[in-house]
């Protein structure tokens, strides 16, 4: 099996900014995009993307997970990077017909068609260091993916950092591979040093996000996890997780939790913590690093609230539950 993310479909649909327009968007060959060497993009970052994913249901039919709130997400994404604003509506069109090109190529669950929206600047300038690419492109690869467990899911190890951040808090809320660049380095580090699998981010004592993943902390009926600020990413999965958890009748703490209180809660029977996103849903925290020691979070293994609140998403997903939250939209 192809490591994830590593397929693409032959075409992607397309759309430029240039002028202060936005054109028709078009199916092209997904090899066939030309950028200039001066492009924004590849010098001043300017770039943000989105993850969300489609999934075939036993009739056949493909449905698309959450689109609305990843289409919100890179509006404003793009808006806070003063990328040119996108077109919702269009960009919504644009996922649903590339996918619907691509209907018979879609994995059946527990595999899925990732879907990669990607805004750019465009314009080759590279004396803007300082002011917005005026020109864009926006384009919508995807990706055929299976089972992100295939090899077994191990639960993982994470270092939790108290004096790093992943990126300048102002940038929290971007989905943009600037980000990412920022938190690569002591990733790397962490993995080398302590064989961490993650880094979960704690400026100042204050348990945040991974490099790519919201945290979870699950003990007995109650699910804390940080509320919403500027300073991090606002995950759909770690939203619909949480509405997945009140549906169940489990109280939901959305406020702050200390690395301390979070160590002395790990050490309990029965406490559970994960990471979520959308490539891997949920996915179980064994073990916390917090200097030089290794906390296990319960017993260290997947614990039986983490695999239902997961295996409650995926029936969503995969159409085997009511859709009671309207969170799918049929491909046509
Ligand atoms: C994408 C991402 C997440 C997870 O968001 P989902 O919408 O759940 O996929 C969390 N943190 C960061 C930094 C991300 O880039």
């Amino acid at each position: 099996m192809a490591a994830f993310g590593s397929v693409f479909m032959p075409q992607m649909a397309l759309t430029q900014f240039d002028n202060n327009t936005w054109s028709d968007s078009t199916i092209v060959d997904s090899q066939s995009i030309q950028l200039h060497p001066g492009a924004h993009v590849l010098h001043y970052s300017s770039t943000c993307f989105e993850g969300l994913k489609a999934f075939k249901h036993d009739d056949g039919s493909i449905h698309v997970f959450r689109m609305d709130q990843n289409v919100d997400r890179f509006d404003q994404s793009s808006k806070l990077l003063h990328l040119p604003d996108i077109q919702k509506d269009q960009v919504s069109h644009m996922i649903l017909d590339i996918l619907a090109n691509y209907k018979d190529q879609i994995p059946e669950p527990p595999g899925s068609m990732y879907i990669r929206p990607t805004h750019i600047g465009t314009e080759p300038a590279i004396g803007k260091a300082a002011s917005p690419s005026l020109s864009s492109m926006l384009y919508v690869l995807i990706s055929p993916v299976g089972d992100y467990f295939a090899g077994g899911a191990k639960p993982l190890r994470i270092l939790l950092d108290e004096t790093g951040m992943r990126c300048a808090p102002h940038m929290g809320m971007i989905k943009s591979g600037g980000n990412y660049a920022s938190a690569l380095g002591p990733i790397l580090a962490a993995k080398e040093q302590v064989q961490a699998d993650q880094i979960l981010f704690c400026p100042n004592g204050d348990v945040q996000e991974t490099g790519a993943a919201n945290f979870l902390l699950i003990d007995g009926n109650e699910i804390i996890t940080k509320a919403l600020d500027s300073s991090f990413l606002h995950g759909i999965t770690r939203s619909s997780i949480l509405q997945i958890a009140e549906d169940m009748g489990m109280t939901v703490s959305e406020r702050e939790l200390t690395v301390q209180e979070l160590l002395e809660r790990a050490a309990k029977p029965g406490v559970e913590a994960a990471l979520s996103g959308t490539a891997a849903v949920l996915t179980t925290v064994g073990t916390l690093i917090h200097n030089g020691k290794e906390y296990k979070v319960g017993t260290g293994e997947p614990g039986p609230t983490t695999q239902k609140l997961r295996q409650t998403l995926n029936h969503i997903q995969w159409g085997k539950i009511a859709d009671k939250h309207n969170w799918l939209t049929q491909v046509g």
